[in-house]
């Protein structure tokens, strides 16, 4: 099963409505341990991306990323704008002329999660998005060679994002604005990593109604 980028309207939207229903609570865990702007910062690049949803969908796939990335770049800002931009910008440059089934996708996504850390000098434990991306990123790989179908695959990769997601509650940020608050971090679920798990559970659940569907 290969998806083509005409399903990205949808994912963009899936991820924008995701965001946007959870916008009070990302707020308040930016402002329990950041600034408070996390949200606000990333909608409106999602906004940028539903503006364009349906010129991306006519480029490729390295095309589409490179593209969702440098909007994103542009429109984000904070912390967290520059590294969604390097993850697509990455994607977008590691899948060329690479064949995009699971292999080359989950191939593509750990070359974007490590430039990520890369950026973000971040590893896993500190208390960011790097604590959903990379096991997701880890997960993706370690089937994208086995015979795991879509259906069984999606449900698993929500899984792996939100029990990342639920691992920052525990954590001592050491990157970040949230860095400044040292121990008084710890009990509070980072903002980066909750929206990019809300987003991965969006974009998973979506393409489940796609891989559904006969085509
Ligand atoms: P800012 O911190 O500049 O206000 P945002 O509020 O938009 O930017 O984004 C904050 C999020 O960015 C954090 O919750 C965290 O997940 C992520 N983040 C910040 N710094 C880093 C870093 N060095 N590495 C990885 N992720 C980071
Ligand atoms: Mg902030």
């Amino acid at each position: 099963m290969e998806f083509k980028p005409d399903v990205l309207p949808a994912l963009i939207k899936a991820a924008t409505e995701a965001v946007a229903h959870h916008a009070e609570e990302v707020t308040a865990l930016d402002q329990a341990i950041g600034d408070g702007d996390h949200v606000i910062n990333l909608q409106r690049g999602l906004q940028a991306l539903m503006e364009q949803r349906e010129a991306l969908a006519q480029l490729d796939w390295c095309s589409a990323w490179q593209k969702i990335g440098m909007i994103l770049m542009s429109t984000v800002g904070g912390a967290s704008g520059s590294l969604f931009g390097t993850l697509f910008v990455t994607m977008g440059k590691a899948a060329i002329d690479q064949p995009l089934g699971l292999l080359g996708f989950a191939a593509a996504f750990a070359q974007g999660v490590a430039s990520v850390k890369l950026r973000g000098k971040t590893e896993v434990g500190e208390k960011t998005m790097v604590d959903v991306l990379q096991p997701v990123a880890e997960h993706l790989q370690s089937v994208a060679g086995t015979p795991t179908g879509l259906q069984l695959l999606l449900p698993e990769i929500d899984r792996v994002a939100v029990a990342g997601m639920d691992s920052t509650r525990a954590m001592l940020a050491s990157k970040g604005r949230a860095s400044f608050m040292a121990e008084r971090s710890v009990g509070h679920i980072d903002a980066g990593a909750r929206t990019s798990q809300l987003m991965i559970s969006a974009i998973v659940a979506e393409l489940a109604k796609h891989s559904a569907s006969p085509s």
